[in-house]
């Protein structure tokens, strides 16, 4: 009887969506999305500190400025949050860093920033603070950890995608990969000196745990044999015939890129010894890159895009966005969310492996 009556009242039109906008009210103060005033800004790099950190950094710094609203530096990602670890920035705190690598708000992973006491004490923080929206600079990890607090506290948050690895949904390119791309270039480029001069084979292994890019890009870039990547399985055997192909056609020395998380399930010193007992005629060497890749200045390109999305985050939040990733889709500035960002699914460029497979004949 209830449930007829409830029907009856609910097939009344304009009763219906008046409730439906009531309902839809009363979830956005709930979750406090009906933008409340922005008014000051948090800002924090998380994760895996990627070049051109600081240049993000300074730009969201300086958008704040430009439109005279507050801004608060935090301090080592998410336990900055959870410690309190806060700092008033203002334009001038952040001059001479547009250079510089790493993060000079420093970064940290953060295990209490997984439980939901821990988001809750880091929400409290930022509320007693005066924090109205707060911008993630990080990877898919740190963007995962602002979902869970947008979800759990409808607090405000933007993410700007910076990791070496340009592993994140929804952008053309994440703030540090072009630098890490340039140094395993350089670096590939010196071995090759070597490797030419002794006949030597290289086996380079470049980070990357779950994207290729680092691996296929650089392969490309540096002239190598073989690439091993984590989006591809084409076994041990395939690369021994092509080793062998490429002796046969009078190569002396090669390199093959190999990406940390490449599918073969061996660490780079089994896959060498494998090839030693495979392929003859080459003295055969490992070289494992680490974390250079992850240090220097960060380049032009990395600058740029960096000052793009700081000031596009703070465009965003402006404009009431939250819960999405400002990312650079054909030279634009667009907002993806959250959800889309995280998931692992960048397919491999096919083109650039055919090119790779054309040029190395
Ligand atoms: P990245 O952002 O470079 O991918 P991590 O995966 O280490 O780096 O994540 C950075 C931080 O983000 C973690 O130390 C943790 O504090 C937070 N984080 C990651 N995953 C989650 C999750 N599922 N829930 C809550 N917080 C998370």
């Amino acid at each position: 009887m209830l449930f007829l009556r409830a029907f009856f009242f609910f097939i009344n039109r304009k009763r219906f969506s008046f409730c439906v906008n009531w309902f839809i009210i009363f979830k956005r103060l709930r979750f406090g999305s009906m933008s409340k005033k922005i008014e000051k800004i948090g800002v924090l790099t998380s994760g895996g500190d990627a070049p051109g950190m600081n240049a993000a950094i300074r730009a969201v710094v300086r958008a704040c400025a430009y439109y005279d609203l507050g801004c608060v530096g935090i301090y080592r990602g998410y336990q900055g949050l959870i410690d309190k670890d806060f700092e008033e920035l203002a334009a001038r705190s952040v001059r001479n860093i547009i250079n510089r690598g790493g993060t000079f708000l420093k970064s940290a992973r953060c295990a209490a920033f997984r439980t939901e006491e821990g988001r809750a004490l880091a929400h409290q923080n930022l509320v007693e603070a005066g924090i109205d929206a707060l911008v993630v600079i990080g990877g898919d990890g740190s963007f995962t950890g602002a979902l869970r607090l947008k979800e759990e506290h409808g607090f405000p948050v933007i993410g700007i995608p910076a990791t070496i690895d340009n592993d994140i949904n929804g952008t053309d390119y994440t703030i540090g990969y072009d630098t890490a791309l340039n140094t395993v270039v350089d670096a590939i480029d010196k071995i090759r000196d070597t490797a030419s001069s002794h006949n030597r084979l290289f086996l380079v292994e470049v980070m990357g745990r779950d994207a290729g890019d680092i691996a296929l890009n650089s392969g490309v870039g540096a002239g190598a044999e073989e690439i091993l990547i984590p989006e591809e399985d084409k076994g041990i055997e395939h690369l021994i015939e092509s080793l062998k192909r490429s002796k046969k056609s009078g190569k002396t020395s090669s390199i093959i890129v190999v990406a940390e998380g490449e599918r073969s399930g061996k660490n780079i010193l089994e896959l060498a010894e494998i090839i030693g007992t495979k392929v003859t005629g080459y003295d055969i060497r490992v070289s494992v890159l680490g974390h250079i890749q992850r240090g220097g200045a960060p380049s032009c390109y990395d600058r740029v895009l960096a000052s793009k999305l700081g000031v596009g985050a703070v465009d965003a939040l402006l404009k009431g966005e939250s819960n999405v990733m400002v990312g650079i889709t054909n030279r634009k500035v667009t907002s993806v969310a959250f959800e889309i960002a995280i998931k692992k699914q960048r397919p491999l460029d096919t083109d650039l492996r055919r090119v790779l497979n054309i040029t190395t004949i």
